[in-house]
């Protein structure tokens, strides 16, 4: 049965910076579990920031940008948590490298776990297209990594067994 790491907000877990969980959607979730093993995972509680946290933003790039060190993570009292930010990505890539995963289901506009969308680093709630910093990792390194959205429309569509 193959492991899917699934972004621990998006299954319940109240890991999120205001220490609650996104709603999970039963539909892709219930199909998912009886083809997979779910795996939840947080990438920014497993390099140690606390819950509750404060809220955090991808400044002057995206993910990718932040791992190459030309753009930085911020919070939204101003402190610099790029480090942080790439040690979470590199304990994601870990997981997956220790447990054969190939395959994750990120929540979207998060600055770690962002599939397709991110905020913009302005803190006004404004989104722009591109990864974040986990994400990023972890299709640089090959996992095939999708959003709840997309998930989401592969199972209403009846297609959740092609994933
Ligand atoms: S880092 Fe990812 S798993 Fe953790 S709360 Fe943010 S979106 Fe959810």
């Amino acid at each position: 049965m193959e492991t899917i790491l699934v972004s621990a907000c998006l299954v319940g877990e109240s890991v999120r910076y205001n220490a609650t969980a996104l709603r999970p959607d039963r539909q892709w979730l219930g199909l998912l579990a009886v083809r997979c093993r779910l795996l939840p995972f947080c990438p920014e509680v497993a390099a140690g920031l606390p819950v509750p946290r404060a809220c955090a933003e991808i400044v002057g790039g995206n993910g990718c940008d932040v791992l190459r060190e030309r753009a930085v993570v911020r919070d939204n009292r101003g402190m610099d948590l790029s480090s942080v930010f790439r040690k979470a990505a590199a304990k994601a890539l870990e997981v997956c490298g220790e447990n054969g995963i190939r395959m994750a289901i990120m929540a979207e506009n998060s600055p770690s776990c962002g599939r397709n969308r991110i905020y913009d680093g302005s803190f006004t709630g404004r989104r722009r297209a591109g990864m974040g910093v986990t994400a990023a990792l972890l299709v640089a390194h090959g996992v095939k990594v999708f959003s709840q959205d997309q998930i989401e429309g592969l199972a209403a569509r009846g297609d959740a067994g092609s994933i």
